[in-house]
């Protein structure tokens, strides 16, 4: 969430107005006299700006659950290891993939691939990616969520971890800072010399990585999410 100031000065107030977004005074409010209307209605103002920014940024996030459907088309062809070296395809996949840090990558994923523990409902336990989008699923029109398809099968299978692991070891430098950096602003803090020097563990990006996220109105897992941002940020 940011400062609801900085928000206020980058889309200007007017645009707010018109949004009803309280149907009710907050309770914590004691309002008995002019003074008190003044300071509810700054305080109005102030969440009525935090909820555009939810609404919007929940909208946003959306466009990036898309996102990552259109990444997964991408990253699907061929060898996820070239395309992040951005080198041409010769008919490999990353198993037959011979290139710079091919063993690493294919070390990490199926390191990766044995240990993670994706989080209930965080995505399909097989590829990683939300309920939503594997076809593994389908909608359960009687209960409410997601239940298997009887002959389901993961369209991207693979695809997602194999992708970041190859961004990962060809941006070594840059996703391991981010990475850092986004487990230090969830809640992941040093706990031990070695990773005061050299960042968090193996095992402790892998458990976080698989960690359940809601993220544009679907339930999906810090890497989805992660992957998305990365590849956005660094315009891959
Ligand atoms: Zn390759
Ligand atoms: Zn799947």
């Amino acid at each position: 969430m940011p400062d609801v100031e900085e928000v206020v000065e980058e889309y200007g107030v007017e645009e707010y107005e018109g949004v009803e977004v309280w149907e009710s005074t907050p309770s914590s409010l004691n309002i008995q006299n002019e003074v008190d209307w003044i300071e509810f209605d700054q305080e109005r103002l102030i969440w009525r700006v935090r909820a555009v920014w939810l609404a919007g940024s929940q909208s946003r996030e959306a466009l990036e659950v898309e996102r990552l459907v259109e990444l997964m088309e991408e990253w699907k062809v061929g060898c996820q290891r070239c395309r992040a070296f951005g080198e041409p395809d010769e008919g490999h996949d990353i198993w037959g993939c011979r290139g710079e840090g091919a063993e690493a990558i294919q070390m990490g994923v199926t390191l990766f691939e044995e240990k993670v523990q994706w989080a209930r409902f965080s995505g399909c336990f097989e590829c990683g990616l939300p309920q939503d989008i594997c076809h593994r699923f389908e909608a359960n029109i009687n209960q409410g969520g997601w239940r298997k398809r009887v002959d389901g099968t993961c369209q991207y299978a693979g695809v997602l971890v194999r992708a970041v692991f190859s961004i990962w070891v060809r941006f070594a430098q840059a996703f391991g800072d981010f990475i850092e950096g986004e487990m230090e602003q969830s809640d992941w803090v040093v706990k031990t010399a070695s990773e005061e020097d050299q960042g968090p563990e193996m095992e402790d990006i892998i458990r976080w990585f698989g960690r359940k996220v809601q993220w544009g109105g679907v339930e999906s897992n810090e890497m989805c999410v992660r992957f998305c941002k990365f590849i956005e940020q660094e315009k891959i």
